[in-house]
């Protein structure tokens, strides 16, 4: 399946949707050892300890960074999120720039109620914006694309970070 879009992207960009989409599994060689940092973000996010949000996401990231071989990233865990008439951004991912490190700005508490985030979103967020990380860095796609591949691939990490989970 194709996502609307596809069909108002140019030829070039449909051929890299279709590489993005036929992509649909990123395989961690040693997922092991990054699950116990993502159950300590459960009770970090309970305490709403963002220091230790920040580390356990950084530490987290640079596992999956370090396995794949791919330029560094750095995380910064904001409070609340920012909101706009079409919804909540729940994570933002900026790409290398100027040789500045690559970064991902994550939030805390949503807008609205201004409630910690639940710890299966927070992680899926986090995993989502290493996808666009790698889209670049690892897949080597000159643009990132959401399309169902990228979704399977943000899937599969985390079911590689939390096993036995339903989706
Ligand atoms: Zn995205």
């Amino acid at each position: 399946m194709v996502f609307d879009y596809y069909k108002r992207l140019s030829a070039k960009r449909q051929s890299i949707y279709r590489q993005s989409d036929a992509i649909i599994a990123v395989k961690l060689p040693d997922a092991g050892m990054l699950r116990a940092p993502a159950q300590a973000l459960v009770e970090a996010l309970k305490l709403e300890d963002r220091t230790t949000v920040q580390r356990l996401s950084q530490q987290i990231t640079d596992g999956i960074i370090g396995q794949l071989q791919v330029p560094p990233l750095r995380i910064q865990v904001l409070a609340v999120r920012p909101s706009d008439d079409w919804g909540e951004l729940h994570g933002l991912y900026l790409p290398e720039e100027d040789g500045k490190t690559a970064k991902i700005q994550l939030w805390m508490r949503t807008a609205k109620h201004k409630r910690v985030v639940a710890y299966k979103s927070y992680l899926r967020t986090l995993l989502h914006e290493i996808c666009h990380h790698l889209d670049y860095e690892f897949y080597k796609f000159p643009e990132t694309f959401h399309t169902e591949g990228f979704y399977n691939r943000e899937s599969s990490l985390f079911h590689q970070l939390v096993p036995g989970d339903s989706p």
